[in-house]
């Protein structure tokens, strides 16, 4: 069904075809309706009018009433300008302009009363403003200017064909005057009554043409509102139909655990690690299939708190992944949980992109048979021909390294029922992001790092100070640490970047001719990689000089310093992760961001909060105020977050308020077949509203 609001723009009355071509290209306006959605960004206030002896060069326009006294043509030929002297009874000013000074002049009139609005400047004890705003002043436009004009995004294009923001203004006052303009309400009453919030209607007035500066807040608010409140009904729709849709294996069968727990495990687990072990284990015994997001800071120590959980399944007679972004990685997890699962009597193997052809067909007949128990592998685990016999829970390790399809792949690993999905992170995401992007994720975070860790130590030192840096690291090394030397390599392949590794390892070889050194960095042979990452994590080797493949999971609790070389270059989070490498043990750790001399205000800004503060969520929010929602999450799912007017920066509040009715809505009415809920039901079917649907299986 197609509306008035869905007329074609060029038969708005001063629109017509060629403009409304224009309009389409340069500002994807088509309809009525995308015009009045095409929202002022900023408003100019005109309630006020002060008089001459108020005005300070603050920046501010001003609008003043008065008369003109005087005009004159002054400069030499070619540097004209034309000036007015103007003023009220309080004071006098000067009107400049230096354009179209003889048709302004021929404008002029001395002795009529103006309005004239713009932004003052002083020159000596002198105000003056220069290509003033100005009109006659009548009764009719001295009351009428008391308000906020709208101000818009327009185009040079645009412009050169008089489109400018004043010339859509009065396109916004024609459609809004039209008589079937009105925009069909998406909330019921009785929700805009419990909200507080504006009709849909009054709020597009009021966003164009406010009344007051309140008017123009609750006219945003409630248009933000609409926003976010459809994104977060759509994803607890859909979660609440795949939930639906999609049984659960029941796993109830803690004794494996208990085992564990009594006779083997290696430390007393935090509470924090407890209470996400109970969630969990809430989960797998619910009946519905588990799709959970673990977050936790850099060695909060989510691996032993995924394995615990791996124990329920197992124990329950079913077959567990753990899947890691980098061979590094993987080849640890395999390694650290070999110890615990030989005292179990479990079965684990590690396939990577490099394990022997011989081995993997091995492995996957274990893996087909039931044998293996658990099987830790990087993204070659997602290959067809690894069959499972009966995976139960699938663990995805730093799962933002991984893209929605290798995802996906995963949950199909179990041909009779989606297996349970626990993804973990050690990125911190943003609450607003959090609830926006993964919003069909339950959450667990745990929020404690375990007893005895001292926060690391950071600093800032430019390249200048090199001596002392290696200073500091030959005592470090003389204590017994180890200490890491990373390096930017913002691209596996970019070969300059490769030579400043080089570089950089020898001048460490010099600086430190008896300390023992690993290298580490992609174009490594697996082999070598391993090998050299080995001798390190055995402690034969002192220093670490690496590229940013250590970046993520690495553990080697003996490591206490992390040099990061040309920190400049690093954006927040991997500053956090790679900082994360140490302070694993019990010695006090360091950090130190090396820079160079001449760093962007951004780049201080970044280094600034990685000293200030160890909490990953703050240095979170700090990233999403410096690169914005969009840039953070990359551009996979950066179309999701083009907010057309909330802003997930600000807008939290808000964002929680919609997200909570959203919920309460869902749970009260599934299916949104109330009769309270006709309009906004309506308003989800007919609209395409984009969500991220994170836990969608196929
Ligand atoms: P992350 O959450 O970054 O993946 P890990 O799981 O790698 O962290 O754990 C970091 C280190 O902390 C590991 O050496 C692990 O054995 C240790 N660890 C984990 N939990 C505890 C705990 N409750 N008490 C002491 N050490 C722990
Ligand atoms: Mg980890």
């Amino acid at each position: 069904m197609s509306g008035f609001m869905d007329t074609k723009i060029e038969f708005l009355k001063g629109v017509g075809p060629a403009k409304a071509k224009l309009l389409h290209e340069e500002l994807g306006i088509q309809t009525f309706h995308d015009l009045i959605y095409h929202f002022p960004f900023r408003y100019e206030d005109r309630s006020q009018f002060l008089t001459i002896n108020q005005i300070s060069s603050d920046g501010e326009n001003v609008q003043i009433k008065g008369v003109i006294d005087q005009v004159e043509i002054v400069g030499a030929a070619g540097k004209q300008r034309l000036t007015a002297s103007f003023r009220d009874q309080t004071g006098q000013i000067e009107l400049i302009w230096f354009k179209g000074v003889k048709w302004m002049k021929s404008k002029l009139k001395p002795g009529v009363p103006y309005i004239v609005y713009g932004k003052p400047s002083l020159f000596q004890t002198k105000y003056s403003i220069s290509h003033p705003e100005i009109e006659i002043l009548t009764p009719a436009n001295e009351t009428g200017k008391k308000s906020l004009l709208p101000v818009y995004a327009t185009t040079e294009k645009l412009k050169r064909k008089y489109v400018d923001s004043k010339a859509i203004a009065k396109m916004q006052f024609e459609l809004l005057q039209a008589k079937g303009t009105s925009a069909v309400e998406t909330l019921d009453n009785e929700l805009m009554q419990i909200m507080g919030l504006m009709d849909l209607n009054s709020a597009l007035r009021q966003i164009h043409f406010p009344l007051s500066m309140q008017a123009k807040d609750k006219a945003l608010e409630r248009l933000k509102f609409d926003e976010l409140f459809f994104i977060q009904l759509k994803i607890f729709k859909e979660k609440t139909d795949q939930k639906e849709a999609h049984r659960g294996i029941v796993f109830q069968n803690s004794s494996l655990v208990h085992d564990f727990y009594t006779n083997h495990k290696p430390f007393e687990l935090t509470d924090s690690q407890k209470q996400v072990i109970k969630e969990i284990y809430t989960d797998l015994q619910s009946g519905y299939q588990m799709n959970r997001l673990l977050q936790g800071d850099v060695g909060s120590g989510k691996t032993i708190t995924a394995f615990v959980c791996m124990l329920i399944a197992i124990g329950s007679g079913f077959q567990t992944t753990i899947m890691a972004p980098t061979e590094i990685l993987a080849i640890q997890h395999h390694q650290g949980l070999e110890e615990y699962c030989d005292k179990l009597g479990l079965k684990i193997r590690l396939i990577t992109g490099s394990t022997k052809k011989s081995n993997r067909r091995k492995y996957l007949e274990e893996l087909a048979s039931g044998e293996v128990n658990i099987l830790v592998g990087t993204h070659a685990l997602i290959e067809n021909d690894v069959q499972f016999n009966r995976l139960g829970l699938a663990v995805i390790d730093e799962q933002h390294r991984f893209g929605v399809a290798q995802r996906a792949k995963l949950w199909q690993k179990n041909k009779h029922v989606y297996p349970h999905v626990l993804v973990m992170t050690a990125t911190p995401i943003p609450r607003t992001l959090a609830m926006t992007l993964y919003g069909d994720l339950e959450v667990s975070t745990i929020r404690e790092l375990p007893k005895g860790r001292k926060p690391i130590k950071t600093s800032h030192l430019y390249d200048s100070s090199r001596l002392k840096l290696f200073g500091f690291i030959q005592r470090e090394i003389d204590l017994g640490r180890q200490v890491y030397i990373v390096y930017p390599l913002i691209e596996e392949s970019s070969t300059l970047d490769y030579k400043d590794l080089m570089d950089g390892y020898e001048s460490i070889a010099r600086a430190f001719p008896k300390v023992p050194l690993s290298i580490l960095h992609g174009k490594m042979k697996p082999k070598d990689k391993d090998f050299e990452m080995d001798r390190f994590v055995r402690g034969e080797t002192k220093i670490m000089v690496a590229t940013t493949v250590i970046e993520v999971g690495v553990n080697v609790p003996n490591a206490s310093v992390m040099v990061i070389e040309n920190s400049e270059r690093f954006g927040l989070s991997q500053l956090h992760q790679l900082r994360g490498r140490v302070g694993r043990g019990a010695d006090q750790s360091y950090c130190v961001l090396m820079t160079g001399s001449k760093i962007s205000k951004t780049s201080r800004e970044r280094i600034g909060c990685m000293v200030a503060t160890t909490d990953g969520f703050e240095i979170a929010e700090k990233d999403l105020e410096l690169r914005g929602p969009g840039d953070l999450m990359g551009t996979q799912q950066s179309g999701l977050l083009d907010l057309k007017v909330a802003d997930l920066t600000t807008d939290g509040e808000l964002l929680k308020r919609a997200r909570r009715l959203a919920e309460q809505i869902i749970a009260e009415d599934p299916d949104l077949e109330r009769q309270k809920h006709v309009k906004i039901a309506r308003h989800l079917n007919k609209n395409q509203i984009a969500t991220l649907r994170w836990s969608a299986i196929s």
